[in-house]
């Protein structure tokens, strides 16, 4: 496995900053052209500093690479993260017009795009891949979340397993565009099978990049009404980080990981209480544990 961070280093030789941005999109599976409600576990004002408020793109960039300059003296550049919603839900100008913004900055040497798999028609795969003759990273990210039909089903995900290969395949007819997906450990009715198999199928695709994230369950979602009703429980921190080591041991070893962990603020955050945002290096700890001690059986039993 590569590390985001440490792919960005080798290749341009420094720290590369992600921005996030809300660019005041909204998603087909809240405003009812998927269904009402979003996923059970959704919580998008969460996702974004700039959530509700009214600044524009140029506005949060320029906020965003202001503080960071002071902060990091030796920042290479900057990836416009278009976070919030389904970033990829608008008409093609609309999207070129917001994209277009972000892409002009000479500091900027790309885009990440969070989106769902059935938001991608083909005129907004070629828009995207247009910015790729420009600007060396642009990353499509799609939501897959499990490769379990019935999980995403009960989760109200609105699209299945289908639609993610198909927009996988889809996306990397251009290949200069990357693809990251996301998937979700710990999710009701998931098993350890299932996490097996929706890294075995990322692993199966032409896909670049993955981010692992714990299901952890904040406040104003359905599944916060789930979790206090008693109709499932949370993972302790060290089954996911087992959990995450095999994981990572089933994906192609240079898969580029961009993230190996979620998390809330202890205002947001229900449950577990290892997904606050003051315990993240706990679990990216407990992660490397698991990855050692999995390496240590292994030698062992070479012997
Ligand atoms: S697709 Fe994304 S933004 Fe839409 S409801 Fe689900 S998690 Fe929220």
């Amino acid at each position: 496995m590569i590390k985001f961070n440490q792919y960005l280093k080798d290749k341009y030789g420094g720290r590369i900053q992600k921005i996030s941005i809300d660019a005041g999109f909204t998603c087909p599976n809240r405003d009812g052209n998927v269904a009402f409600g979003g996923c059970t576990f959704c919580n998008n004002t969460s996702f974004s500093p700039y959530a509700m408020t009214r600044q524009t793109v140029e506005e949060q960039i320029e906020k965003s690479i202001d503080f960071y300059s002071k902060r990091f003296k030796k920042i290479k550049g900057y990836i416009a993260y278009f976070q919030a919603f389904s970033n990829t839900y608008a008409p093609v100008e609309k999207l070129k017009e917001i994209y277009d913004k972000a892409m002009e900055y000479p500091e900027i040497i790309g885009m990440s795009i969070g989106t769902r798999p059935d938001v991608v028609p083909e005129p907004v795969l070629d828009l995207i891949a247009t910015y790729t003759v420009e600007k060396p990273e642009i990353w499509l990210e799609y939501g897959l979340q499990t490769a379990n039909i019935k999980t995403l089903r009960n989760i109200n995900r609105g699209h299945g397993v289908s639609e993610f290969v198909d927009a996988v395949l889809r996306t990397k007819k251009r290949p200069g565009i990357k693809v990251c997906a996301h998937m979700i450990v710990g999710l009701p009715g998931d098993e350890y099978e299932d996490y097996i198999e929706t890294a075995k199928l990322i692993a199966a695709l032409p896909i670049d990049g993955i981010k692992i994230h714990p299901l952890h369950v904040v406040k104003h979602t359905v599944m916060a009404k789930q979790y206090a009703n008693g109709e499932f429980g949370v993972l302790e921190l060290e089954e996911y980080a087992k959990i995450v080591a095999d994981i990572l041991e089933v994906l192609p070893e240079d898969i580029i990981v961009q993230r190996l962990t979620g998390e809330a603020t202890e205002e947001e955050l229900i449950a577990p209480e290892w997904c606050s945002s003051k315990r993240k290096m706990d679990v990216l700890k407990a992660i490397d544990e698991a990855v050692r001690r999995k390496q240590e059986e292994k030698n062992l039993l070479r012997i």
